[in-house]
């Protein structure tokens, strides 16, 4: 049995501490094929993580709360960036004063107005505010929301256009209504 002890792989094996070095290098191996594999779940596209809060996210400078959540609408327009936030204020505005016996809070991570359930929800991107009243509210107002870009209870604000503020506290008010009828219909269920 010479090619035994010739065959540089059997030698390798022939110490405990050559094992060792055997099975942790099949770890790294195994974490290597990991990686790759999410990163190819990923579309490819390298993870970014945020240098302030050290969160990962699939785009790089993702926007996103850093840090400890705000707790109210005015904690989380403050930490918005600056072309965010003379937009967010419009569109807070105009709900507030069309829905003011609506309570604000944050829900979801995202500036909320709230009478039992959220009526009415909104939010910062990079090139527009997000409003959200329901898929209800979207359908509703289909007509008026022509120049918009919407999906299932969303509607896109870019910021190249100036806000529809009318219209936003018309569809607040709207959710605001549909959600007391909601309610008077479960009453009366009862
Ligand atoms: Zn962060």
């Amino acid at each position: 049995m010479n090619w035994l002890k010739e065959n540089p792989w059997i030698k390798f094996y022939e110490t405990n501490e050559e094992k060792t070095q055997i099975k942790s290098g099949t770890e790294e191996l195994i974490k290597i094929i990991a990686l790759i594999v999410i990163n190819f779940q990923m579309g490819g596209k390298k993870m970014w993580k945020c240098p302030k809060c050290g969160r990962t996210f699939k785009n790089t400078n993702q926007d996103h709360y850093c840090g400890e959540a705000p707790k109210t609408i005015g904690e989380y327009m403050e930490r918005q960036t600056e072309q965010a936030q003379p937009y967010l204020r419009q569109v807070n505005e105009a709900i507030k004063s069309a829905i003011p016996d609506a309570a604000e809070k944050i829900s979801w991570s995202m500036p909320t107005y709230w009478q039992k359930r959220n009526l009415i929800q909104f939010a910062a991107f990079k090139k527009h505010i997000g409003l959200y009243p329901g898929p209800e509210a979207v359908k509703a107002f289909e007509e008026k929301l022509k120049g918009y870009k919407t999906s299932k209870g969303a509607i896109q604000l870019p910021y190249d256009k100036p806000l529809p503020l009318e219209l936003i506290g018309e569809i607040a008010k709207w959710c605001e209504k549909e959600n007391a009828r909601y309610y008077e219909r479960k009453d009366s269920d009862c």
